[in-house]
């Protein structure tokens, strides 16, 4: 969880906030104490507006964090592991480890959370009804939850992906086609033509009604938009690594250099010659280290020469991959503990080395060629 931090711990699920929800919630508080409240009830004094856009405000943050938790509760349930919740901007990201597997599960793990917006909206609209008064702050701010909830739920209906109706729309398509790919392509269509639309509707906002509203549309529809065709991407990208092995796919006999080896030996032969950026250390064919050029990096120039890359190298244990992994597994990997390369090993034995750019590469030339598979 980066730029983000850990408030609490349910269920086993480490929930946390972004940096930019402190910000989003003096905003909401204010807005909501200096704006909203105001306009609809005359007549509390200034504290009383303050202290009611803060408590709905927080109960916002709660209504946002059980949607979220719902779905996280219903992938737990499906196998799915989920390692934190990060209360975004304008909403939650769920942290699943992996994606759903089955059309059924990723149905399910989607509605729940729209499903329990739509609860608290009705459960909070009930409550309005208790309160004799109407238009004191309680009755208000009751009737404010009842509407943020039922706006919640309906805006993540949409079914452009990756909101939630878009993933629910995606499991219906990938259900009856069998085709993830072809599922994720439409909702994510979906997901960008409705971004854009938020995007011109923010717009209009913008000039003809109202500033701040105006750049929250174009805000959320720039990064909707943004999700969807990254979403896109990523799902063609796993699909064309599937099935692929590391061993189909790099050389095993890659150079590695001995521990004694000098930093300027190393640069000069694997960096300089070779163009590498990483190279495996190895002593009789155990693995030992890995030395990068972020590595390479701390050490000042004149020290090259007289320096063993033993004394800079990133020793075991490492992450390492086996020829027997699937490319997608390498990449997550990569991804998961945001590394560039990982020494393949096979029984203990240094055999390779495989790097993100390696993998991206063979996209493009693969794109390039018009070729499915190697
Ligand atoms: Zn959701």
């Amino acid at each position: 969880m980066k730029s983000s931090f850990r408030l609490f711990r349910i269920a086993g699920i480490d929930i946390g906030v972004h940096y930019t929800w402190i910000f989003i919630f003096v905003f909401i508080s204010w807005s909501l104490a200096q704006g909203f409240f105001p306009q609809a009830y005359a007549g509390w004094d200034t504290l009383t507006y303050w202290i009611t856009g803060i408590i709905a405000a927080l109960m916002l943050f709660v209504s946002v964090l059980l949607h979220e938790l719902a779905h996280s509760l219903v992938a737990k349930r499906r196998g799915i592991p989920v390692a934190s919740i990060t209360l975004f901007f304008f909403g939650g990201v769920s942290n699943l480890e992996e994606e759903p597997k089955k059309p059924m599960a990723e149905f399910t793990m989607a509605i729940v959370g729209p499903g329990t917006s739509l609860v608290l909206a009705l459960v909070f609209w009930l409550l309005y009804l208790i309160p004799a008064d109407k238009t004191g702050p309680l009755a208000a701010m009751l009737s404010y939850l009842a509407l943020i909830n039922l706006i919640l739920a309906v805006f993540n209906l949409l079914p452009g992906f990756p909101l939630d109706g878009g993933r629910v729309l995606r499991s219906i398509i990938w259900g009856a086609t069998g085709n993830l790919v072809k599922a994720t392509n439409i909702a994510g269509r979906i997901g960008q033509l409705l971004g854009w639309a938020l995007i011109g509707v923010g717009i209009y906002f913008i000039f003809f009604v109202s500033i701040v509203s105006g750049l929250w549309m174009a805000f959320i529809g720039w990064f909707l938009s943004g999700a969807a065709s990254a979403s896109r991407r990523e799902v063609t990208v796993r699909e064309s690594l599937s099935g692929i092995r590391v061993r189909d796919f790099v050389d095993l006999n890659t150079t590695t250099i001995s521990p004694e080896t000098t930093v300027a030996e190393m640069v000069d032969n694997i960096f300089r010659r070779q163009h590498g950026r990483a190279v495996p250390v190895c002593r009789d064919g155990r693995l030992l280290g890995i030395v990068t050029i972020t590595d390479v990096r701390g050490l000042p120039q004149e020290k090259w020469p007289t320096t063993p890359v033993a004394d800079i190298m990133t020793r075991q244990p490492l992450y390492t991959a086996s020829p027997q992994d699937d490319l997608n597994t390498v990449m997550k990997l990569l991804a998961q503990h945001d590394i560039n390369q990982v020494p393949i090993q096979q029984d203990g034995q240094c055999v390779g080395l495989l790097s993100r750019a390696d993998i991206i590469r063979h996209i493009q030339f693969r794109e390039e060629l018009g070729v499915k598979k190697p």
